[in-house]
């Protein structure tokens, strides 16, 4: 008789995408003891290391011959994604080719519950060391740190790094690295489960009193009852059994005995104890500012959003409407007006330090049940925030990128602010679009999408004129405030006429100083920050250079240092040219600080204040700027893009462009239309009080359509030139683009896998689909020591142009050609 085989095959199996430098889900099997739903993160061995990982869906079947290790333990009693999320995250993962596990890992405030520690143990040969101490063989270490630290490591295998350090005083684990460098003992790095955080009440009802005395509580478990009669609801257990001096165990004593029940803190807290306050929030929307009366356009843009809204659909709308027009107040009414329909609602955002109003103007009407996400949130912070939406106790959600996986239920409404803005897209795996996220995620959740720009991306337009999206568009400024004027300095002129390259020209020398007698206010743009762009020999010609990049490196007087830009190395200005030895070196160009300098030189009487990146980069620094100046403390704020974008000045009746050109310059596709809307935006901030405004823009390509039609406001002239460029070239939006960078070390190996991804694009590849352009060096042919080569892929069809990259990702893993060489960019803000 054949022998039964053990019922093995029931074991229950699932799909975790795990939290390593792995592309696809692996197959996981779930021990009996644990509940597992899709969702969950979990914990998994993968190798010798134990991961974090998210739970996908169960899989029916075993492939023969393979028997997959078990889950290790669940880190949430309850889903942390919904259903929504999981599919997004797969739609990320299949889209733009991220390993799912990197796509779950920035979804997820993960780093706060698995945290990665490195963890020590003894090898073979630290053993035999060891031995060698002990038998006395090497008696004059036998009391050092060595041998201390050995006999530690072989007693707590698997003791923590961290532990190891504070323990035998080691800050700068001089003696941990000695002992690795011999070899006695290895450290390997583990992602372990934060203790869960336990919310303790007691039990409701309370059990009758003959069951209780069937065992006498201990004294332990008698001040644990005593704490809770007090405090109702303990959220934290750590803080109770301190103070009522008792154990986990004695804790665990009472639960059994149905004295007490315990919720995990994060997803788990009763309801009752926590409502979200449904009095308060009515009230809120209600009592809603009556102040200010919407503009016709407004108004009838208002309406017919909440017409959509209240279809219940996905429905997507690109909002276009003038700088001035007053979108913001727009989005603000149509979030009340989704939370009064019982949904909730998400705003998004290009950064919010840039907003203060928007975000004091969303606290301000939607009080508690606001959550802000952005990234200068500590990781504490982030996951409150994060459990605060995922128990549905904040429904308006306000932030930047990622907060477009804030795990809000019953989404009724995504708002994109700035649609247009390159900060959606994240530059590092997952190189998502949050636009474009934005867009599915609606589309899951039946919601409705509002895309809203000054300057619409020209994807947006163009999917607006394909009828994917409904076009709204806003015409006139509040208030009835004109736009305003534009006038174009030709510096090719002022060169000639003058014969120097002051930045400011006599022009805006004149408009200024007008405004200073005016008591106005100015504001400068140049998008460059430091001193000057940089350090020039005058004998070869060569431009100091980062060590990392191949990028000459940017002055930066304040720190008196050269800084590079993309990698942050920095050095002291050298003496002679570190090519041929020349001390002629000359400061090229002007950044930021130069013309600050330059401004204070040139109006002594005016109070003169910079913003940019690295001012913001100082605390309170850049909104104590920013309050200065809307308050009239400051005459002329020069700065940044930063300056550009979004605020809401009334006091600034001019605006001058510095170089207009600057980045007309740069072999990057999207350059025009980034000229373009800068200037747009930058004009857009002039004349927004009750004084019209005046924008002076200087430039050496006074003829270039970019400028001409951002001096003009006419945003539907230049969309329709520049898509006629984009279709003739094969780019975006007509044509689907992707970008892919072999990089290494070494240029031949980064050439070698450049080649090898060529050939597998080529395999896939149907040529009446798709063109390949590459392998080159790219732009930036060098970046934090890696030199890069380039592939450009476009082509007519996604789904044709997904399965290729599928392919050729695939033989990567195939060929072991390790992610951090490949770097796969669909739908690129930026090919450098
Ligand atoms: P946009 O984002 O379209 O450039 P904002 O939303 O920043 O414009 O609005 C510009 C300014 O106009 C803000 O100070 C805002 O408070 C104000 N505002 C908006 N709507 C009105 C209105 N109907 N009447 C008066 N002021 C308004
Ligand atoms: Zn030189
Ligand atoms: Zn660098």
């Amino acid at each position: 008789m054949p022998r039964k085989k053990t019922p093995k095959s029931r074991k229950r199996l699932f799909r975790v995408a795990v939290m390593a430098a792995v592309r696809d889900p692996l197959t996981y099997g779930a021990p009996d003891s644990l509940e597992v739903w899709p969702g969950q993160r979990v914990t998994v061995p993968l190798g010798p290391r134990k991961v974090a990982g998210v739970v996908i869906e169960p899989v029916p079947q075993m492939i023969a011959g393979v028997e997959p290790r078990d889950i290790l333990e669940t880190l949430d009693s309850e889903p942390a994604l919904s259903p929504e999320l999981l599919t997004l995250g797969l739609w990320i993962a299949e889209y733009y080719l991220a390993p799912t596990g990197e796509v779950f890992r920035a979804m997820l405030p993960l780093g706060s519950n698995a945290r990665r520690v490195w963890v020590l143990h003894l090898t073979d040969s630290g053993r035999e060391r060891l031995e060698e101490i002990k038998s006395n063989l090497l008696a004059e270490i036998r009391e050092g740190d060595e041998s201390n630290l050995l006999a530690y490591i072989e007693a707590h295998p698997g003791a923590a790094l961290e532990t190891v350090r504070t323990k035998f005083s080691d800050p700068r684990r001089q003696i941990v690295t000695g002992a690795i460098k011999q070899g006695w003992i290895t450290a390997s790095s583990e992602e372990r489960e934060r203790r869960k955080v336990l919310a303790v009440k007691l039990a409701s009802p309370p059990p009758d009193s003959a069951a209780a005395e069937t065992r006498r509580p201990s004294a332990a478990a008698r001040r644990i009852l005593e704490a809770l009669r007090d405090q109702h609801l303990a959220r934290d257990h750590r803080q109770l059994l301190n103070s009522a001096d008792a154990t986990l165990g004695t804790l665990r004593g009472l639960e059994r005995q149905g004295l007490v029940e315990l919720f995990d803190s994060r997803t788990g807290l009763p309801r009752e104890i926590d409502p979200p306050s449904e009095g308060a929030e009515s009230a809120m929307s209600s009592e809603f500012p009556a102040s200010l009366t919407l503009t016709t356009g407004q108004s009838s843009a208002l309406e017919a959003l909440c017409e959509q809204l209240a279809e219940g659909q996905f429905r997507a709308i690109l909002l276009h409407g003038i700088t001035g027009s007053g979108k913001t107040e727009i989005y603000l009414r149509l979030v009340a007006e989704c939370l009064d329909r019982g949904k909730s609602a998400l705003l998004l955002v290009p950064e919010i330090a840039l907003t203060p109003l928007v975000r004091s103007q969303f606290i301000e009407r939607f009080g508690g049940q606001v959550a802000l996400l952005h990234s200068g949130l500590t990781d504490a912070e982030r996951r409150q925030e994060w459990w605060r939406i995922w128990r549905g106790e904040a429904r308006a959600v306000l932030g930047t990128r990622s907060a477009v996986f804030a795990p809000l239920s019953n989404l009724g409404l995504v708002i994109v602010d700035e649609e247009h803005e390159a900060s959606y897209k994240q530059q590092e795996t997952p190189r998502y679009h949050g636009r474009d996220v934005a867009v599915v995620r609606a589309r899951l959740a039946k919601a409705l999408l509002v895309l809203g720009s000054a300057t619409p991306s020209l994807e947006s337009y163009w999917n607006a004129q394909q009828g994917k999206y409904q076009l709204l568009t806003l015409t006139e400024r509040v208030q009835g405030r004109r736009l305003a004027e534009v006038e174009i300095v030709d510096m090719r002129q002022e060169f000639r006429e003058t014969h120097t390259q002051a930045p400011v020209s006599r022009r805006l020398h004149q408009e200024i100083e007008a405004q200073l007698r005016a008591g106005r206010q100015t504001m400068i743009l140049l998008n460059r920050r430091g001193y000057s762009w940089f350090l020039l020999c005058r004998s070869c010609g060569e431009a100091v250079t980062c060590i990392n990049c191949s990028i000459s490196l940017t002055y930066h007087r304040g720190e008196r240092r050269l800084i590079c830009h993309y990698c942050g190395y920095a050095t002291s200005i050298p003496a002679h040219c570190p090519v041929c030895g020349s001390e002629y070196l000359q400061y090229i160009g002007e950044g930021t600080e130069k013309i600050e300098e330059k401004l204070r030189e040139l109006f002594p009487q005016a109070r003169v204040e910079r913003l940019d990146r690295d001012v913001a980069g100082r605390a309170g620094r850049y909104l104590r700027v920013l309050s200065d100046f809307r308050a009239g403390k400051i005459d002329i704020l020069a700065g940044t893009q930063l300056i550009a974008k979004g605020h809401d000045f009334p006091g600034v009746t001019l605006v001058g462009v510095v170089s207009a050109d600057m980045g007309l310059r740069l072999p990057d596709f999207r350059a025009a239309e980034r000229t373009f809307q800068l200037l747009t935006q930058a004009a857009g901030r002039a004349g927004r009080g009750e004084m019209p405004g005046r924008v002076l823009v200087q430039t050496f390509y006074p003829e270039h359509y970019a400028i001409r039609l951002a001096a003009d406001q006419n945003y539907p002239g230049f969309f329709s030139k520049e898509m006629g460029f984009r279709r003739m070239m094969h780019y975006p939006p007509t044509t689907a683009l992707a970008h892919i960078i072999a990089q290494d070390e070494t240029l031949e190996r980064a050439a070698e896998i450049a080649h090898d991804l060529g050939q597998f694009i080529t395999e896939a590849a149907d040529e009446r689909q798709i063109r390949m352009l590459g392998p080159n060096p790219a732009p930036l042919a060098r970046i934090e020591k890696r030199y890069r080569i380039q592939i450009l892929l476009k082509a007519n069809s996604r789904t044709h142009l997904n399965r290729v990259l599928r392919h050729m990702a695939d033989e990567c893993d195939r060929r072991h050609i390790p992610p951090r060489s490949v770097m796969i960019d669909v739908d690129p803000a930026s090919i450098m």
